[in-house]
């Protein structure tokens, strides 16, 4: 068999010029009305998000003072983060007691030529330490300092003076849950972000081992697509003890860890041997984001979403596409992430000019195109993408009517239970509910929520080493969880949470579009 690995498939052949059936009227990570397109969040479906921030430019090398390699960390720690500048005394993960004085510093053009400057918003932080308090690294690393010095603090102090950016950023795992916890709004993921990526393109040695390991951690999709042309043996290889005790030896990828297997055929090629869409309707048309997990490793999810959705009378397109950046996020990889985001924003963008509505069934690659996007980068098209991108079973919720469609298909023939796990980024979207609320009068489904914990993997943050043990520490709460809870199929949104569960119960997991597909007869 021929592989497709160029992701160059079938991306619909419907020309349909009708309009976009939805639309959450603006507002980032909000889930609005998709009926009148006045941006009201829809019966059942919680707004979302937070407040909406500046976007930016990614720094490229012209732009980027040479810092000098190496000069990484601040040595100091935390006594010396303690901030001297604009009358504001602050040490991290203390408590400050001076008030902000907005006017006591000078201003900072922090990237020449671009539009970014995040001190308004860090001029909004009040230090109520809600992020510190919510940040599952700093609960069990006595080393992280947490969001508040990652983000106001570092943005509106250290910056002044051109200050290298504390190594400690790496630690970040992106989760993002301070973003939900700040009430005013301070955008510290994307502060983060940034810094991340200024210290990963500044400091960091590029020749180093952790460098390279993370560099290919955050191109997944790379490593995904060599290994899907021979992926039996890839899945053999990759979990063969010898190789997994060298690759944590030389690299710092823990054993402990079993790689997903990869597909013996992928989404996009299972897409292609269907002959692409079954359903041709220029009035309802979805254009699938289906990321790099649901192409490689779990291609079931991609088809439970296009079965469910033929279902509901939608064209499916399939655009090509590459990673959504999650991970190059994640381990400040901004240049990488950008590369994969301008070929992702001009297809998917083309696939909204001919109508579409973009879906994506990894809450983590809906969370990029809607809300890190627009933050990080200024590409054409870029804020009509995060308008129109929405969560597979969320964009059903507000189009459909789910519930009265699941009622009339009569529930499962044999009854089954399921821990559910809300993503972190699915919280932060406000859809930490939705699976619950969709199944839960769906007769022989018990959906359990086993509470708001981060599962700990955050992506790649789990897959090293030297993460591992608090990566399992922060799930730990989660596992018992869902032990506690009466079934034993777990259930998530995300493929890394997916990859944490079954690690820590050793439990089958599924996506709720499998179930959706299960309980409708797709
Ligand atoms: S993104 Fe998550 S790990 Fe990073 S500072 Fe915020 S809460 Fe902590
Ligand atoms: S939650 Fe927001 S306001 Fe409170 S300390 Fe953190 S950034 Fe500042």
């Amino acid at each position: 068999m021929t592989r497709d690995t160029a992701d160059d498939g079938d991306g619909g052949d419907a020309n349909g010029t009708t309009e976009p059936s939805g639309g959450r009227g603006g507002g980032r990570g909000r889930a609005g009305c998709g009926n009148c397109g006045c941006g009201e969040p829809s019966p059942g479906v919680p707004e979302a998000g937070r407040d909406e921030q500046p976007s930016i430019f990614v720094p490229d090398e012209g732009e980027v003072p040479d810092d000098g390699a190496g000069a990484a960390a601040d040595p100091a720690g935390a006594a010396e983060r303690a901030a001297t500048d604009g009358g504001v005394e602050s040490a991290s993960g203390g408590s400050d007691s001076t008030e902000l004085d907005p006017d006591a510093y000078d201003p900072v053009d922090v990237f020449p030529g671009g539009d970014l400057d995040l001190r308004e918003g860090a001029d909004s932080c009040y230090k109520c330490t809600s992020c510190d308090t919510s940040c599952p690294v700093a609960e069990v690393d006595d080393e992280f300092p947490g969001p508040k010095f990652q983000g106001p603090e570092q943005w509106r102090l250290k910056r002044k003076d051109d200050h290298d950016i504390d190594e400690s950023i790496t630690s970040c795992s992106n989760c993002m849950r301070c973003d939900d916890a700040c009430p005013s709004g301070v955008p510290l993921s994307q502060m983060h972000n940034e810094a991340r990526g200024q210290f990963v393109e500044r400091q960091m040695e590029k020749l180093s081992m952790e460098y390279i390991r993370n560099r290919i951690l955050a191109n997944y999709r790379t490593s995904a697509s060599l290994a899907s042309m021979f992926p039996r043996t890839a899945s053999f290889a990759m979990n063969f003890g010898p190789a997994r005790w060298a690759m944590e030896k030389v690299m710092g990828i823990p054993k402990e860890r079993d790689f997903p297997e990869f597909a013996t055929e992928t989404f996009r090629e299972w897409w292609k041997a269907r002959g692409g869409a079954q359903v041709e309707n220029p009035d309802k048309r979805v254009a699938y984001f289906h990321g790099c997990y649901s192409n490689y490793n779990t291609p079931e999810v991609g088809k439970a979403m296009v079965r469910v959705y033929e279902h509901f009378g939608y064209e499916v397109m399939v655009p090509p596409q590459k990673c959504s950046g999650t991970p190059m996020f994640a381990n400040g990889m901004l240049k990488d992430a950008r590369r994969h985001a301008e070929t992702n924003v001009e297809n998917l963008v083309e696939a909204i000019g001919e109508g579409a509505d973009v879906i994506a069934s990894c809450t983590s690659c809906s969370m990029s195109l809607r809300q890190e996007y627009p933050e990080l980068f200024d590409l054409h098209g870029i804020e009509d993408l995060a308008e129109h991108t929405f969560e597979a079973l969320e964009y059903l919720r507000i189009h459909e009517d789910l519930e009265g469609e699941l009622d009339a298909a009569g529930g499962l023939d044999d009854e089954r239970a399921f821990a559910y796990h809300a993503p972190c980024h699915a919280r932060n979207q406000g859809l930490s509910r939705q699976a619950v609320e969709t199944f839960r009068d769906v007769d022989g489904v018990r959906m359990e929520d086993v509470g708001d914990s981060c599962s700990g993997i955050s992506g790649t943050y789990g897959w090293k080493e030297e993460k591992y043990e608090k990566s399992m520490e922060i799930g730990a709460e989660m596992f018992e969880h869902m032990e506690d809870a009466e079934g034993e199929v777990g259930m998530t949104e995300c493929p890394t949470c997916a990859m944490q569960m079954e690690h820590g119960t050793g439990y089958e997991i599924e996506h709720p579009l499998q179930l959706l597909e299960d309980a409708l007869g797709a």
